[in-house]
């Protein structure tokens, strides 16, 4: 199923595939929670006892591939490896949700005295601008969030990602003759130059900040003044504050630029927060590493420069373990695929980390 995020019911017929998947049983209730995404509602699906869930898990449902490409690149297997639009991010996900859901079916004491949300969005690769707070809001409610991501390598987990502010800024200078009448022009490209060096002095990788302008374009001519420039400018951050303090200096410059008859506006901010508290996701980590040594398996953990949804539940105080969906790799590309002998593994490490969690 096609369902890149920006695709006019995209994800609807995912969401509609899954809902139908999941009714099969009595043990679900499930339930569209529209969130105005392009490609259709939020599908929440609970199943349990109580009022607040033990455990809440996220999968998405779209992927970054415009419509077409599961036509040029449909979906298939050679030897040991899968192909296809949004097969590692992360469709393999979502099918590691229905398939937990079918194993609990089958140990109905697990759900005696706790109940369980999964919820399955439309617009993470948008930074889930959508549905945001109704992340939040079952965030509130759960005492541990499980997320679904692919991971790269075998029995890996994550247990921290930063934070991300983006930001587009559009500077509006003066066209004019760069030879007969310079002192009419105000350089926008010029202008942002200047920004960019002060901007590059907020990329610290040794304190976890990195900061990239990935974007620029601008000016019409080499003899022409540039009236016109915009650019990206993106960071990734261990500290909520860095992020922060990006935001205040941008509006800062544009409240006194170096030339003042450019005028800057910015639009964006910080779209992710980082992990809220390392300690606690170090704690479950432990935790979990132990429990699993005791049955003979080495768990090994990560925090990646990456976001994702659980950047949203982990910031509220909520222990998050991410990239419990199917190894694979190429996320995002057209090389994109998954490997199926980690397939049961990398399964049986979710099964028994809910087994873990809903029994504590
Ligand atoms: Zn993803």
């Amino acid at each position: 199923m096609e369902s890149g995020s920006s695709i006019p019911g995209g994800t609807a017929k995912v969401a509609a595939w899954l809902k139908g998947e999941f009714e099969k049983s009595s043990l679900w209730h499930t339930e569209y929670i529209d969130v105005g995404a392009p490609g259709g509602p939020c599908l929440k699906v609970t199943g349990g006892k109580g009022e607040k869930y033990r455990l809440l898990l996220m999968a998405h449902m779209d992927t970054v591939f415009p419509e077409g490409t599961l036509k040029e690149r449909p979906f298939r297997r050679e030897g040991d490896f899968y192909y296809g639009p949004g097969c590692h991010d992360m469709k393999g996900g979502d099918i590691f949700a229905l398939h937990l859901a079918r194993w609990l079916e089958t140990k109905p004491h697990l759900l005696e005295n706790h109940a369980i949300c999964f919820l399955f969005n439309p617009d993470e690769e948008l930074s889930s601008i959508y549905s945001r707070p109704v992340i939040e809001e079952l965030a509130k409610k759960s005492d541990y969030a499980f997320v679904l991501e692919p991971s790269m390598e075998e029995n890996t987990l994550v247990k921290g990602r930063r934070g991300v502010a983006r930001f587009y800024l559009d500077f509006h200078g003066i066209a004019s003759h760069a030879g007969s009448a310079p002192e009419k022009g105000a350089s926008a490209i010029h202008e942002f130059i200047r920004w960019g060096e002060i901007l590059l002095k907020e990329n610290k990788p040794c304190e976890g900040t990195n900061l990239n302008i990935g974007m620029v374009s601008g000016g019409t001519a080499a003899n022409i003044i540039a009236d016109h420039c915009s650019c990206s400018v993106d960071m990734r951050m261990t500290d909520i504050r860095k992020g922060e303090h990006l935001e205040e200096l941008l509006h800062d410059l544009a409240s006194r630029p170096f030339d003042l008859r450019v005028l800057t506006t910015i639009k964006g901010g910080i779209t992710r927060p980082p992990y809220g508290n390392p300690d606690m996701e170090e704690l479950l980590a432990r935790e979990v590493t132990a429990y699993f040594a005791l049955k003979g398996k080495e768990i090994h953990w990560k925090t990646v420069g990456s976001a994702s949804d659980g950047n949203f539940t982990s910031a509220l105080g909520v222990p998050t373990i991410d990239a419990l969906g199917p190894m694979g790799g190429g996320a995002h590309t057209p090389g994109e695929y998954g490997v199926v002998h980690d397939i049961l593994p990398k399964f049986e490490i979710l099964t028994e980390l809910t087994a873990y969690v809903l029994g504590k």
